[in-house]
C-alpha cells in the first residue's frame, strides 16, 4: 500500500512527528488526541473531523498552546460552494447505502417481489426514519433492491424528496412540523407533544415492517428516541432494525454499538462506523473533501494563508493564534 502512495509522489514518514515536520497544513481523519498535538508543528492549519460537540477542554488548550488553527469538518456550512468539502455528506451517503446492504443481509430473505411457478414472494417492507443524506441514499438503495419503501422526517422539505425517490412519506404534518428546519438545513429538537404524536404514528406503522433503518440526528444533542422497546416488541420475529444513530445514543434504546441484539427474534444492529465498511470509497471521497479545502488555507505558492474573511473558514475555525474562536465550542 505504501508503494501506491509513493508512486503518486508522497513521502512516507517514520512516525507522526517526522511526517508532519515542516508542514503548513495537516489533514487528519479523526480528532487528534492531546498527545498527538505535541507531534504537530507550531502554527499549522489542522483540518479534520474534530467531534466538536464532545471536544475535551484539554485538547483546545493543547491546540492553543501551539497556536494551531484547527478547522472542524463537521462545521462545514451547508452552502453550494462548500458541497465539495462536506465530509458529513460524503460519508453519510455511503453509510446510508451500506445500512441497507447490512440490513438486507441480516434479514436474510428476498427483497423484491418474486412471482414464480412455485409461488409468490412478497416484497420486503423497508421503513427509513430520518431522511437527510443517509436516509435518502437508504431509500434509493432499498428501492433498487425491490423493497416497498416508506420514510419519515420532521423537516417538511423531506416530503418531496421522499416522493421523488418513489417512496411513501409518513409524518405528523402539524404546525410544528412546518417550522422544523433550521436555517442551516438541520432538524430542530421537537417538543414532547410532537414526539408523542410521532410515536403513536410510528407504533402503528412499524409493526408491519421487515427492515427499519433509523438515521435521525440533531446536531449537538443526543439522537431522538424514535423506536421504543414496546414498539420493538410489536415487530415480527425475523425483522431487522439498523440503528445508524447508535454512536449518538441511538434512535432505539435497545441498540448497542457494533452488536446485533436479539429482542424476541427482532434483530437490532448498531454499526458505529458504516463508511468503514466501504473503506476504499470512504477514503477516496474523504480525500477529495480535504483537497477542496486547500485553496482556503494556502496561497497559490503553497504557503499557509488562512482566509479568515471566508465564511467557510470562519464557520469551521475552532482555535487560532492561541485562542478558542468558535462560540459553538466555547464553554
Ligand atoms: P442529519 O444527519 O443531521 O440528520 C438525519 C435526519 O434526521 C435529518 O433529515 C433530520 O431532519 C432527521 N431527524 C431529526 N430528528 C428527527 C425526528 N425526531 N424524527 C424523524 N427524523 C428526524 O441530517 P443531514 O444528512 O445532515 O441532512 C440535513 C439536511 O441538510 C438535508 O436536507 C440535506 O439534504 C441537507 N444538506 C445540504 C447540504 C448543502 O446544501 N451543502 C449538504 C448536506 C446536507
Amino acid at each position: 500500500m505504501d508503494d501506491a502512495y509513493k508512486a503518486e509522489g508522497a513521502r512516507i514518514g517514520s512516525d507522526a512527528a517526522e511526517t508532519a515536520k515542516g508542514a503548513d497544513v495537516v489533514f487528519k481523519v479523526r480528532v487528534p488526541e492531546v498527545a498527538e498535538v505535541a507531534a504537530l508543528p507550531d502554527g499549522v492549519a489542522l483540518i479534520t473531523l474534530m467531534d466538536p460537540f464532545a471536544i475535551e477542554p484539554g485538547l483546545l488548550d493543547a491546540l492553543n498552546a501551539k497556536k494551531i488553527a484547527a478547522l472542524s469538518m463537521e462545521f462545514t456550512p451547508r452552502i453550494s460552494r462548500a458541497q465539495s468539502m462536506d465530509a458529513l455528506s460524503s460519508q453519510s451517503n455511503l453509510a446510508g447505502y451500506r445500512a441497507v446492504i447490512e440490513g438486507a443481509q441480516i434479514y436474510g430473505r428476498a427483497m423484491p417481489m418474486m412471482m414464480t411457478a412455485a409461488g409468490t414472494i412478497a416484497p420486503a417492507k423497508v421503513f427509513i426514519m430520518g431522511v437527510g443524506v443517509a436516509g435518502l441514499q437508504a431509500i434509493a438503495t432499498a428501492r433498487r433492491l425491490g423493497a416497498v419503501v416508506t420514510a419519515t422526517d420532521v423537516r417538511p422539505a423531506a416530503k418531496e424528496q421522499v416522493a421523488s425517490l418513489g417512496a411513501k412519506f409518513i409524518a405528523v404534518e402539524d404546525e410544528e412540523f412546518k417550522a422544523a428546519e433550521t436555517a442551516g438545513g438541520y432538524a430542530k429538537q421537537m417538543s414532547p407533544e410532537y414526539q408523542a404524536k410521532q410515536a403513536e404514528l410510528t407504533a402503528s406503522h412499524i409493526t408491519k415492517q421487515d427492515i427499519v433503518i433509523t438515521t435521525a440526528l440533531i446536531p449537538g444533542r443526543a439522537a431522538p428516541v424514535l423506536v421504543t422497546e414496546a414498539m420493538v416488541k410489536t415487530m415480527k420475529p425475523g425483522s431487522v432494525i439498523v440503528d445508524m444513530a447508535v454512536s449518538q445514543g441511538g434512535n432505539c434504546p435497545l441498540s448497542k454499538s457494533d452488536e446485533i441484539v436479539d429482542v424476541g427474534g427482532v434483530k437490532l444492529a448498531g454499526f458505529s462506523n458504516l463508511p468503514a465498511r466501504l473503506p476504499a470509497d470512504a477514503s477516496s471521497l474523504f480525500a477529495k473533501n480535504l483537497l477542496a479545502f486547500l485553496p482556503l488555507v494556502t496561497a497559490e505558492t503553497g504557503a499557509l494563508n488562512l482566509d479568515t474573511d471566508d465564511e467557510i473558514v470562519t464557520a469551521m475555525l475552532l482555535t487560532r493564534n492561541g485562542e478558542t474562536v468558535n462560540d459553538r465550542v466555547k464553554s
